[in-house]
Parts: C-alpha cells; structure tokens; sequence
C-alpha cells in the first residue's frame, strides 16, 4: 500500500535510510573513540596513528566518489541528528552568523593534527585500537558519563534550531567530506550525486519538504543546478519525487541536469539566503 503516494518500494527505502542512521547512533558506545579528534591528537603526540586518524581521513576520500553520504549513513551523530528530527520534525532556523563556526573549528582541530603529524612524519606507528584495546570504546562510567554529555550538547543546537542544525553549523567533520567532494569535482572524478530533470518536476514541493538538509531542492531541479554543499547524498529527495525528476546517480560532474546558461559549474544555491 503506498503512503501519501508514495510507492511501498520507496517506503521501504526511507525506513532502511532512517534505520541505518539510527544504527549509527545506537552504535555510539562502541564508535565513539573512531570519531574523537581529540584520539587523533593526543596519538599523534604520542607518535600513534590511531582509529579516529583513518576514519577522518575516510571521511575525506569518500567525499571523492560519496559526497557527503558518510554523514547521512555512517556518522552517529548524523544518526543523533535523525532521531532528534523524528521527535521534533521542528524545521531549520536559518541563522547566519553561526555558519563560519564548523569552519573556524575544522581549522582548529587540522591545525592540532597537522602539526604533530608534520613534526612526526616517518616514525608513526599505526595503532587503530589506541586507547580502545577492548574494541568498545565505552567501557567504564567516566566513558559513560563523557558520551551522554557529548549527546546532550550536541542536541542543543537541533532543538533549539530545528532539523540537523547541529551538521549546518558546528561539525568540522562536514568540512573533510565536503572539501573531498569540491576537489573530486575540480579533478572530475565520478561520483555519487543527484541527476534533475526539470521538463518532468510538476512544483509539488514535495522534495524540497523531505530535505534533509533543508535544501530547496525543487528550485535546484527547476535551474538544473543539483550540487550544493550542504547536501548528504541521503536520497530523501529522490524517495518522494514521484514523477522522477530528481534520481541519485553516479557519474562525472556536469551531469547533474541542464547546464547553467553560462556553461559554468552549478553554483551553490540555499533555500534560505
Ligand atoms: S522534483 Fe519531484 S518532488 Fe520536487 S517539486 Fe519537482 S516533481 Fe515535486
Ligand atoms: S538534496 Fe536530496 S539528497 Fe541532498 S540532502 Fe536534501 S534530500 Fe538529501
């Protein structure tokens, strides 16, 4: 049976997207060290490559051929993102003067890697269970303690703010996959992106509504301009399009939709300026 027209198929698609971000979280006690940057430093320092050095590096290549994808499926605070919007469906206040804080934290952070990484290069020793022997990266009170902390913190921002405000204007994480999805498009790999076709969108609205990142995805489809760097590649937009003018795809940027009239790359475009 579909539901608001929506084919069952698609149903289907939207409860496994929403249920792998969940997992994500639900996973949280054992990724949580995988995720810290503060792993990262702190190994550096000590001449250590550990786990959270790989997935943050993992979450810039896959920005090469994914995009953004690891924050809609692999993040768990992407995944604490999805179950705050499922409580709340409170939607995204757009506030400006917070946009440059994930970029002066990204900065911070790469800054502390950078620097003991370039001091240390060659004598590294690779150790992805650093300070996490026991795999489970939570496995004592303080841990416990230190992670609903991080819950906490981190969902002020999305109930305050509304829908994922937590990605839009604090996670440095987003800047690694994003810069990997710029530089893919730049060196013109393929990759995973969205595809419009505009002579087929009938302006239901109904893609911009489902937006994760609360994208105005039917203006995107209607200029053919279907990259922004705000978008996770989470595929909302395409479970709801009915008529099938916007679909994911993978393939070399330009192949998006129809050109813009300059024959220049799509530029960036926000639904709230
Ligand atoms: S792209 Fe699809 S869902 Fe979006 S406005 Fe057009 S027809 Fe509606
Ligand atoms: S534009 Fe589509 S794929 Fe991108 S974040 Fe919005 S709903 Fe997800």
């Amino acid at each position: 049976m579909a539901l608001n027209g929506v084919p069952d198929r698609r149903v289907r698609r939207i409860g496994i997207r929403k249920s792998v971000s969940l997992a994500s979280l639900v996973l949280l006690p054992v990724t949580l060290n995988y995720f810290s940057p503060y792993l990262i430093i702190d190994g550096l320092f000590h001449g250590v490559l550990a786990g959270a050095f790989f997935v943050w590096a993992g979450f810039f290549l896959s920005g090469l051929i994914a995009g953004r994808a690891a924050c809609a499926y692999i993040c768990p605070y992407g995944g604490l993102q999805t179950a705050l919007d499922e409580w709340t469906h409170k939607p995204l206040r757009p506030i400006t003067h917070l946009k440059p804080v994930r970029y002066v934290l990204a900065v911070i952070w790469l800054a502390f890697i950078l620097y003991p990484l370039l001091k240390s290069a060659g004598v590294l020793q690779v150790q992805p269970l650093y300070l996490t022997e026991g795999i489970v990266s939570v496995d004592n009170w303080g841990k416990a303690v230190f992670m609903v902390v991080l819950v906490v913190l981190l969902s002020i921002l999305p109930l305050l703010f509304g829908k994922r405000a937590t990605c839009h204007y604090l996670c440095p994480m987003s800047i690694l996959n994003t810069a990997g999805s710029r530089i893919g498009r730049l060196l013109r790999i393929p990759s995973l992106r969205l595809k419009s076709d505009s002579s087929k969108c009938v302006s239901c609205g109904s893609c911009s509504r489902a937006c994760t990142m609360s994208l105005d995805v039917r203006e995107m489809v209607k200029s053919g301009r279907m990259y922004h760097s705000d978008c996770i590649m989470c595929g909302a937009c395409t479970e709801v399009c009915r008529s099938g003018a916007v679909v994911r795809c993978f393939g070399r940027p330009g192949s998006e939709g129809r050109p813009a009239p300059n024959g220049e790359e799509p530029e960036d475009e926000r639904k709230q300026a």
